[in-house]
Order: structure tokens, then sequence, then C-alpha cells
């Protein structure tokens, strides 16, 4: 059986009005937000967007999707984890103060707003999934741990993964820094000499001793290593380097994230994305993030891959081409779809339904 995908047009993101009587439609005549039903705490996904972008989903939505969970007998907060790169949501503190920036509080949106601190070992759940690439997947508690789950993605482009939708939202996005790294990290960094004024960071933080420093300067034996990138992530100056396009491997490792989550919250999940203010790259990107496709409209499914597939084909017809793979060449949108569908979390036969 085709899993429902329900589809409302948007013709100007900016006119957060027109967008919020669209959402009510589509809420309301997709009938969604009902696997939530009484089901205590629900954990909203989000991403507050990087210091210095305006491509998230905005409050005004928020606040409308947090009174329709409400009245579901439900309490809605919204959350996301904390970042692998040195932006400004690396800690709680500062992704906090960006999320309020942008406008997602408590007295704005209708709900708290949580970020999980994955430094403490109470916040962090190590999930045995043993997939082919991920044992055990290493994902904020909070997200397993919710009543239910609703996934509200900002669909785009992206270098990695050639486009971002529920399935990233989900995968990379709950996972704690580490099993961001996880996912991330497949190569051996390559060191910028002339950037690195060493610190020693790397040479700390490496768990095989794969670095050691020189005339002031990192050294790397690619011999010893073993790719985990911890060394990429502490580096004050950007001095070391990885080739995250390298691979399809990323893309599997992060649905393997996603089907961590979903496995846990089976039944009890579901999804809106919202294919407006379409970028080249993802909400992480603070600055020369380009439009790539005009705004399409919102879609909301209880399938995490029919609707990712049929906000990818969406947004296609509406360029007329595929889009993505235009701006992200040898990156295959098909890898997570396919492999997601592969793991049971969904199907790629699905019906639209617009409303
Ligand atoms: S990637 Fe990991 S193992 Fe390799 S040098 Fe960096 S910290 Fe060490
Ligand atoms: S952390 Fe970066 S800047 Fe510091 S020594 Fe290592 S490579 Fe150089």
């Amino acid at each position: 059986m085709k899993s429902k995908v329900f589809f409302v047009p948007v013709k100007d993101a900016e006119d957060i009005d027109a967008v919020n009587r669209q959402l009510d439609v589509l809420l309301k005549g997709s009938e969604i937000l009902s696997v939530l039903e009484k089901r205590g705490a629900v954990a909203v996904k989000m991403h507050f967007g990087e210091e210095g972008t305006d491509s998230f989903v905005r409050p005004d939505h928020l606040r409308l999707l947090c009174g329709e969970i409400a009245k579901k007998g439900a309490v809605p907060y919204l959350s996301d984890a904390n970042t692998l790169y040195r932006g400004k949501r690396l800690n709680c503190e500062d992704h906090l103060e960006v999320a309020k920036a942008h406008g997602f509080t408590k007295e704005a949106v209708g709900a708290e707003i949580v970020i999980p601190d994955d430094r403490k070992e109470e916040n962090v759940a190590d999930v045995p999934i043993d997939r082919e690439f991920i044992k055990r997947a290493k994902v904020c508690r909070c997200y397993l741990d919710a009543g239910a789950l609703v996934a509200v993605t900002h669909f785009k482009g992206h270098g990695m993964t050639s486009f971002g939708g529920t399935l990233k939202n989900l995968g990379m996005g709950c996972a704690t820094r580490a099993g961001k790294l996880a996912q991330h990290c497949d190569a051996v960094p390559s060191i910028y000499e002339d950037k690195c004024i060493g610190c020693g960071e790397c040479e700390t933080v490496c768990p095989v001793g794969a670095l050691h420093m020189e005339n002031d300067k990192s050294v790397l034996d690619t011999e010893k290593c073993i790719g985990c990138a911890s060394c990429v992530a502490v580096c004050p100056s950007m001095a070391l380097f990885v080739d995250f396009l390298a691979g399809d491997k990323i893309q599997k490792k992060m649905v393997e994230y996603a089907y961590a989550i979903l496995k846990e919250q089976e039944g009890k999940a579901c999804f809106l994305n919202f294919a407006v203010r379409i970028n080249k790259e993802c909400d992480c990107w603070s600055y020369g993030n380009e439009r790539i496709a005009p705004d399409v409209g919102i879609l909301a499914s209880l399938d995490p891959v029919a609707i990712d597939k049929a906000s990818l084909d969406l947004v296609n017809e509406c360029c007329g081409k595929e889009i993505f793979v235009e701006f992200h060449p040898g990156k295959d949108p098909m890898v997570q779809l396919e492999y997601a569908q592969s793991l049971g979390l969904g199907s790629l036969d699905y019906e639209l339904v617009r409303l």
C-alpha cells in the first residue's frame, strides 16, 4: 500500500500569515497529529538555524503547531542537539542564545526550548542497532524518552547528502556530538600546515596517538589514524580537514542513526517538511548560502521516507530538473532514500494528497 503524503502549496514563505493558513489546512486535513494523542511530552525536533542564516522554519509556524499538539492532550517542547562544528550551536548556552535570537522562546512558541547537553552521561543513549555501519548509535536520550516525536524539517540541499530532509533531521540531528562524528568520519584528515598555530590540542585529543608536534606544527601518522575526526573538532584554526564529501557512506550511516530513533518512536512519530527558502546548503551555513529553488510548499506524513521522496520530487518538478544533483554533482539523493526503505523505515511508493 502506498504511503500518504499530504501537501499544501506555499507561494511566498515570507508571508507568514498565509503560510500559517496553509499549515492549519495541512495539520487538520492530514490528521498526522492524531498519533500524539495523550502521549505526554512530545519532542518537536527542530533546527533553529546557525547564527547569520534566515532559512529556518519560522517560530510563528511552531506556535501554531504547538497549539495543535496541545489540543491533542500532549505537551510539546522544541529541541535540537548541539553541533559538531565550531559554530554558535556548539554548546547549550550559545545554542539557546541563537534560538532566542531567531525568535524561539517559550513566550513566542508556547513551548519550552530544550537543548540536551551531551557532555552529561544521563543525556546520552547508546542504542544497540547492529546495522551494517553502525553497531551502537549515540543519540540524545530525550528523543527516545519523549512520549512521541514530531520532526519539523526545513527541506534544502546539502553538500554531503545531496539534500537534507526528515531523515537527516532525525539521523544527524538527534545524534550526540560523538554520534555525529561517527557518521561523518571515514577519512584520514589533512593538515594545512600554514594554518596550524601549534597549540597541540589535536595531539591531546587523538585517541590513538596519531598526532605529534614537530617545530610547532602538527604532524600526522596516517598508519595510526582511525579517522575519528576528534582532532578536526578541537582545532581552533581549521588547520585540520576531512573530506566529508567522499563516498556515500555518510548517507547510510545517517539513515542508520534515524533508524535508532524511529525504532523507539515507531507509531508515535509524524513528520513535516517545509520546502521553502530552499538553499544549496544546510541551515548550519551562516553566510553565502544561495537560494536554488522557488518556494514549493509544506508536506506532512507518517512515513519519513515517503515525505522526503515526495519533497524531492516536488522541488525537482518545480525546478524542471534534478536541482540537488546539479548543485551537488556526485551525490545521489536516492542513496539515503533507498537505504531507508531497505531498513524498513518507510516506502518510496507514495500517494500525494493535495489539500
Ligand atoms: S582523526 Fe582521530 S585518530 Fe586520526 S589523527 Fe585525528 S584524532 Fe587522531
Ligand atoms: S589543533 Fe590545529 S592548530 Fe592546534 S596544533 Fe593541532 S592542527 Fe595545529
